[in-house]
């Protein structure tokens, strides 16, 4: 266990878990008076605690804080959010191995991913309090008569629903651009990863968040998340989480007008072409699929490798993927840890079986690790074709499906030739190849030459049913702000006269 701090994390999510996990609203914790549900550890399958559904009356509660809590957070000054947001980040940097531990303890990702996911969030928080005393900057638009300018407002109290693959990172993505554009935010985070939440809105209001501009609750997405995309009072809402549930959210925010921005699935593609860097390609495509379990919405789950090297990669990949070490989250050697839930583990089993019965080999894993806890041997699927469900649906696990292509131009058809476009990931040493296929392929982010290496000013999100919008840089404020524009006549026009 990496350090002495995840005892006290420990010891501090089982004295939250002894009572009923309730809600934050207004800078209190809650009890929750709904029905409660069981959180289960993925490393045991044990127990962690109970949480609460929020009620309709709960979350009107929550609702009506952030509205009470937005036009003084709304009126302060950029340069105060800034230095609160600021103080958050610095919370997060002192607490960030207990943070760490939450999270392995509650969705079973390993300790190496997720001690620099903790720092991550306190980074969003930093990125996003320095552009607050700027997020109503606009632009001067003059013509011959007015002058015209822009301007931002926030848009009101926002809703963000986030998934458990790494929710205490994702939370912060979301919820530090919300505070610093000056809107407040109720939080729903996942059913199955509902502790590091709680952590993150007691370090707020201790940082010296007003109370109601971060409130937390918790429940089921069909309860307590519907509820919130539904009510008059959210202005908009940012969601992180499966396609099917993104187009549901759609719905459920028509009536009210909602404003979305939808984060969803991938299924997304690494090329590695027979000029690549054999060993770097190798390397990304092992660790873009196999680290944070697979469950990752950027994973490269796909391996289109050119058919002169498909079966030396293949070998290597075999090879790679029988030494990863699966075990014990807390272990900061594990490779692997268990997958967040049996149902989900069941899903992704079952996926092998889909594989097989479609005519793809299995060549390394693809079985349940007996004992206790939800873990499942890393997984390699050969041989496999473009119409097989196994190259085409996302899985969210450590099983990566390899495809052979004989040219750029079939290369970039099996890389669009499906439902989703988040991410593609390029390798080829032919620079001028590396500009066409990335031109070419329908995806929200194109890495070449790399893996997953996130920089914030850049644009995150994706095409088809990979998303609706962009995170990152002003691209969040777009989202979260309204933008106003003013007329000033210089006096020079004639107003036209009727009726006179
Ligand atoms: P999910 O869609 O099942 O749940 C996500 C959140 O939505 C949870 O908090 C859930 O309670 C809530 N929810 C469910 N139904 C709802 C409803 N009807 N109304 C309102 N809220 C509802 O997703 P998940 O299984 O938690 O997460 C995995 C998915 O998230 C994968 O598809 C993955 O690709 C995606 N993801 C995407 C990104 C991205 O940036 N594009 C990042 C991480 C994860």
């Amino acid at each position: 266990m990496p350090s002495a701090k995840c005892d006290r994390a420990i010891a501090r999510v089982k004295k939250i878990g002894v009572g009923p996990l309730g809600h934050y609203i207004g800078g209190v914790p809650e009890s929750g008076a709904g029905p409660v549900f069981d959180n289960v550890e993925p490393a045991t399958g044990r127990l962690l605690g109970q949480v609460s559904d929020a009620t309709a009356d709960e979350v009107d509660e929550a609702v009506d804080a952030a509205r009470k809590a937005f036009p003084a957070w709304k009126a302060m000054a950029g340069t105060e959010r800034r230095a609160i947001l600021h103080r958050v980040a610095d919370l997060i940097v002192a607490r960030a191995d207990e943070i760490a531990a939450i999270e392995c303890l509650d969705t079973g990702q390993p300790w190496r991913y997720m001690s620099k996911a903790a720092i991550r969030g306190a980074e969003n928080f930093r990125f996003f309090a320095d552009r607050a005393p700027g997020a109503a900057d606009g632009r001067s638009l003059p013509s011959a008569n007015h002058l015209n300018y822009t301007t931002r407002q926030p848009i009101g109290p926002v809703a963000v629903i986030t998934p458990w693959n790494t929710p205490f990172m994702l939370s912060t993505w979301k919820i530090a651009p919300a505070l610093a554009a000056g809107c407040t935010v109720v939080h729903k985070p996942a059913e199955w990863s509902p502790y590091s939440a709680r952590l993150l809105v007691e370090i707020a209001c201790e940082a010296g968040l007003p109370p109601g501009v971060l409130n937390s609750m918790n429940g089921l997405g069909e309860s307590t998340g519907r509820r919130l995309t539904e009510h008059p009072d959210i202005k908009a809402v940012a969601f992180v989480g499966e396609s099917r549930t993104g187009s549901a959210i759609i719905s459920q925010g028509a009536a009210t007008l909602k404003r979305v921005h939808l984060e969803l699935g991938g299924k997304n593609p690494i090329i590695v072409f027979d000029d690549a860097d054999f060993e770097q390609a190798l390397d990304a495509a092992v660790f873009m699929i196999y680290s944070l379990n697979g469950q990752r919405c950027t994973s490269s789950s796909r391996v289109l490798v050119q058919r002169s090297i498909h079966d030396e990669f293949v070998r290597r990949l075999v090879e790679r993927v029988r030494r990863l070490k699966v075990g014990n989250p807390f272990d900061p050697a594990t490779d692997v840890g268990p997958l967040i839930h049996a149902k989900h583990l069941a899903k992704v089993a079952g996926y092998v079986e889909v594989a097989r019965s479609d005519g793809a080999t299995v060549a390394a894993g693809g079985t349940k690790i007996e004992g206790d806890g939800f873990y499942f041997h890393p997984t390699l699927i050969v041989g496999a074709e473009q119409s097989m469900r196994i190259a085409r649906e996302e899985i969210f696990g450590p099983v990566l499906t390899v495809i052979a292509f004989d040219d750029e131009n079939d290369a970039i058809h099996k890389a669009n030739d499906i439902d989703y476009g988040l991410a593609a990931y390029l390798w080829t040493r032919d620079l001028g190849r590396g500009l066409r296929v990335a031109n070419a392929v329908d995806a929200g982010m194109v890495w070449v030459n790399s893996e997953n290496v996130r920089h914030l000013p850049t644009p995150f999100g994706g095409m088809k049913a990979s998303g609706i919008g962009r995170d990152g840089g002003d691209w969040s404020f777009e989202f979260l702000m309204e933008t106003k524009n003013v007329a000033l006549a210089y006096g020079t026009h004639r107003v036209p006269r009727i009726g006179v």
